[in-house]
């Protein structure tokens, strides 16, 4: 038997032939959501036959566990998948392999009210999780932009962070335990509790790492109470400094967000076409506004947002009304075309997502204007998230311009670190900001990884070739 046909028999010998996916059926799992359509240069239009790719769709922890323990044997690339709304190519198999998809294993296995959690198995979608822990009180916390879609494992694997992540935290800090398939099959359980200070919380080797050291097969996480009351509230300020200004000031008075969306948005480039960049960026904002939430018992949101209030004013700020504010809330899962997102042919759009020591973020913005105009790529957004220190940049150029759009992204990076800082908050690194690992990391650091990832995994066939690994 050829090698393609003993790994498909091994797979229907493991699973139910139902269960394993190839040809035109397992075409969709070639990428997640990152597109050659962005500035990112190394995905072309994968072919399925050219990866011989094989799609799982295991039921069990045991499954997952005899899978990988035959993909270990014949040393065969294996990729966990969630529901492939990933924005970095983690999920892509670019060396083909098995596919392994968690989306059936999805049940909730335990919600404990006493004890503020809920046990999962990984491929559950996050809203139908924070649904069932509504059903006793609890809410999830953790709330992206993707909610509805992203499963538990693709959000503890990428410590994805949602609009409440100042008061809940990422995702991985939400995470008390997991369980988790090794790269050579054992299956590997650690303990679920908040605090421990028993050696490596070794949850953390599958939090934030994107699939290259196992298979996130279920997980404890945090549960909260449902607040008693949410508060919402927008203002308009003249100028990302007097923005910045007042966020500075709700954190220096402990004021605490749970809730904080800031944006300087600048035309879409469809509608300002054929102008230069720079006086695009210099005449043309179009508004900068912050949106802010609190939660939690009445009496203190009340307090808190008498206060907020009048430190937005005093920043000279303008009130958003109420419907626009609870139109921001309302659209915040699949609001797709909000900042121009959505990708048209002749336009490229990217942007970056890093970290930065608070202080430095203004120097960081003054310096990212000053790299749009030089790379003469357009500005269509800068903005803040969950707290001042997340700041994102969005850019654009048509599409004979993606090398112009890819220089001026890697500059931000490059600058991102330089300033102390990270190249990403919150979606990973995959394959889209690879070539970034060596200057994130530092030299000893990227040996470090290597060398732990040659130990946990000594053939590299897990979800290889993200990270630069
Ligand atoms: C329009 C849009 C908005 C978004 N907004 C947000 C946002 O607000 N906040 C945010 O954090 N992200 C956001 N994202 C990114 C994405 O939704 C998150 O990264 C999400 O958590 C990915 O979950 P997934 O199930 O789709 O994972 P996938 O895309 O399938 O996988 C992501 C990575 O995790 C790995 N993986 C998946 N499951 C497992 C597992 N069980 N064990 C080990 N590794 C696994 C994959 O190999 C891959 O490397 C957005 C994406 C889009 C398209």
């Amino acid at each position: 038997m050829d090698p393609v046909n003993t790994v498909l028999s091994n797979l229907k010998n493991i699973l139910p032939t139902s269960s394993v996916l190839t040809g035109t059926a397992a075409a969709p799992y070639l990428a997640d959501t990152l597109r050659p359509s962005w500035s990112y240069e190394g995905i072309d239009e994968p072919d399925v036959a050219a990866q011989n790719l094989f799609v799982v769709l295991p039921q069990t922890t045991e499954e997952v566990a005899e899978v990988v323990r035959m993909a270990f044997e014949h040393r065969i690339p294996v990729v966990p998948y969630g529901s492939g709304t990933g924005l970095m190519g983690g999920a892509a198999p670019i060396r083909g392999g098995i596919v392994i998809d968690m989306k059936r294993m999805d049940r909730v296995l335990e919600i404990s009210k006493e004890d503020m959690w809920a046990k999962a198995e990984a491929g559950i979608v996050l809203g139908n999780l924070n649904t069932a822990l509504g059903a006793v009180g609890l809410i999830l916390g953790h709330d992206p932009w993707t909610q509805p879609a992203a499963t538990l494992g693709g959000a503890i694997s990428t410590n994805g962070l949602g609009y409440l992540g100042y008061k809940y935290g990422s995702m991985g800090q939400q995470v008390l335990g997991l369980e988790a398939v090794l790269p050579n099959g054992q299956i590997l359980t650690t303990s679920s509790v908040p605090q421990a200070s028993s050696g490596l919380p070794l949850k953390r080797l599958f939090i934030g790492t994107e699939g290259v050291f196992g298979i996130i097969t279920r997980a404890t996480i945090r549960a909260f109470p449902a607040p008693q009351c949410r508060r919402l509230l927008g203002y308009r300020f003249d100028s990302f400094e007097l923005g910045f200004g007042a966020v500075q000031q709700l954190f220096f008075a402990g004021l605490e967000p749970s809730l904080l969306d800031f944006g300087e948005e600048y035309p879409h480039l469809s509608s300002v076409e054929g102008q230069g960049v720079e006086t695009q960026h210099v005449a043309s904002l179009l508004e900068v506004i912050v949106y802010l939430g609190f939660e939690g018992l009445e009496e203190h949101v009340n307090v808190t947002c008498e206060k907020a209030d009048r430190v937005c004013r005093d920043w000279g700020s303008i009130e958003v009304s109420k419907g626009e504010v609870d139109a921001f809330w309302d659209n915040r899962h699949w609001h797709g075309d909000r900042s121009g997102w959505s990708q048209t042919p002749s336009i490229l759009t990217d942007y970056v997502h890093v970290a930065l020591p608070p202080s430095k973020v203004p120097s960081y913005r003054d310096s990212a204007v000053r790299i749009i105009r030089e790379k003469g790529v357009h500005l269509r957004e800068f903005g803040l998230w969950n707290q001042p220190s997340l700041f994102s940049v969005v850019v654009q150029a048509s599409s004979s311009e993606k090398a112009k759009l890819s220089q001026c992204i890697d500059a931000l990076l490059t600058m991102a670190r330089d300033m102390e800082g990270s190249i990403e908050y919150c979606h990973g690194v995959g394959l889209r900001i690879s070539r970034h690992m060596e200057h994130e990391m530092g030299v000893a650091g990227m040996e470090l990884l290597r060398s732990i990832k040659s130990a946990v995994d000594p053939y590299n066939i897990m979800n290889p070739g993200k990270w630069g690994l």
